[in-house]
């Protein structure tokens, strides 16, 4: 299965992501935890983006089609793979769509998350992960179950987003209304659009999304 998860910043898409990695065996293919790896590792493509990203601004099409195209390429992609915050803008739209051509292969399926932007923002505000394993938490919605312990590993450190600041997101919210919701009519008129309900728990989402990716 080839999916696409689409929605604004801090939707779900990557906690939809991890659920949907256990569930049907295939990666998660997150171009903004590959984009951080790179600027944590100040490769020459993580010192063009780590400005660029400290804003909430896009990062060129260019940058981020090459990262996709040698990713995708990888062995475990070979049954499918989700796309969690890829493609962002018609050109990389269009740059996935000659990707997968090439490889005679095509997207099943784009799921759209909608939720509004106060609840955007509420969610955005309390992120953070594990240092270790990269589970995601939130203050308020996704605690870990016993107090500073990561209940998929049981690390104890914790990391916060640079970007997840009310100042910043206001930036990532008009990127993704001006660049990424064109996206939605893009793959409706494909066929491809389904939209889900992005505002109940974590769990009632997930089967939303579980139940349209199973009738597909
Ligand atoms: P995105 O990848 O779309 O930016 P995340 O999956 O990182 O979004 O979720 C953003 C924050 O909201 C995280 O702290 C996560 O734990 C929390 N979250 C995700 N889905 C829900 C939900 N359905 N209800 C409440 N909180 C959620
Ligand atoms: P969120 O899901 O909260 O929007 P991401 O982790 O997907 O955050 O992205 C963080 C940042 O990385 C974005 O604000 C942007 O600067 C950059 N980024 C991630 N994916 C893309 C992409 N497909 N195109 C351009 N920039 C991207
Ligand atoms: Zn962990």
């Amino acid at each position: 299965m080839r999916l696409v998860l689409l929605g604004p910043p801090g939707a779900g898409k990557g906690t939809q992501a991890k659920l949907l990695v256990e569930h049907y065996g295939i990666p998660q293919l997150s171009t903004g935890d590959m984009l951080r790896e790179a600027v944590a590792a100040e490769t020459p493509v993580g010192l063009k983006a780590k400005a660029v990203m400290s804003t909430g601004n896009l990062v060129s099409d260019e940058i981020v089609n090459a990262i996709v195209s040698d990713r995708i390429d990888k062995p475990d992609c070979a049954n499918g793979f989700i796309l969690d915050g890829f493609p962002r803008t018609l050109q990389q739209a269009d740059a996935l769509a000659a990707m997968l051509e090439e490889k005679g292969i095509g997207l099943d399926c784009v799921v759209e998350l909608a939720v509004n932007d106060d609840q955007l923002v509420e969610r955005v505000s309390g992120r953070f992960t594990c240092a270790s394993c990269g589970e995601g938490y939130h203050d308020v919605f996704k605690k870990p179950k016993v107090a500073d312990t990561c209940d998929r590993c049981g690390g104890h450190e914790f990391k916060r987003r640079a970007d997840d600041n009310a100042e910043t997101m206001r930036n990532r919210l008009q990127a993704y209304y001006k660049e990424t919701s064109p996206l939605i009519g893009y793959y409706y008129a494909k066929g491809l659009l389904k939209r889900v309900d992005g505002m109940g728990e974590i769990g009632v989402v997930h089967e939303a999304v579980r139940a349209i990716l199973d009738s597909e």
